[in-house]
């Protein structure tokens, strides 16, 4: 899959829409989710034009990929969710139920997250 220059991401990235970041360094920035699935709900992106998981692990460098989880953790902390357990979730294609098409992590946490999964194939 082609990188989407305009994809929501890439304009929160551009300033093209505006954000309120909870963390953010040279590769990575981190937000609140627009439509929250747990008490806390933010999103880890790459500064970096990746469009999924695979191609991040294709062709970020290493700095970039150390960076990303390092965010996650970071973020989870900042958020208040660290101690008490969260949950990173990380959609791809089609299956995995990605809606937007440039790398982002889910850190979920603040209640009980109960079932990993619940759609039964
Ligand atoms: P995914 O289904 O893994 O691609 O998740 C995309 C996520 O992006 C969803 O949880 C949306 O609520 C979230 N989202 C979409 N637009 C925005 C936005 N402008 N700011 C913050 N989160 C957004």
């Amino acid at each position: 899959m082609s990188y989407d220059l305009d994809n929501i991401f890439a304009q929160i990235l551009d300033g093209r829409i505006p954000s309120a970041p909870v963390d953010e360094n040279d590769t990575t920035l981190s937000f609140a989710d627009i439509q929250p699935q747990a008490p806390q709900h933010h999103l880890v992106i790459p500064r970096g034009a990746y469009t999924d998981l695979s191609d991040f692990a294709d062709k970020a460098s290493d700095k970039e990929l150390a960076d990303w989880v390092r965010a996650l953790a970071r973020v989870a902390k900042k958020t208040g969710v660290a101690d008490d357990g969260y949950r990173v979730i990380v959609n791809v294609g089609r299956n995995g139920g990605q809606e937007v098409p440039h790398l982002h992590g889910h850190v979920v946490g603040g209640a009980p997250l109960g079932a990993m999964l619940t759609a039964k194939g």
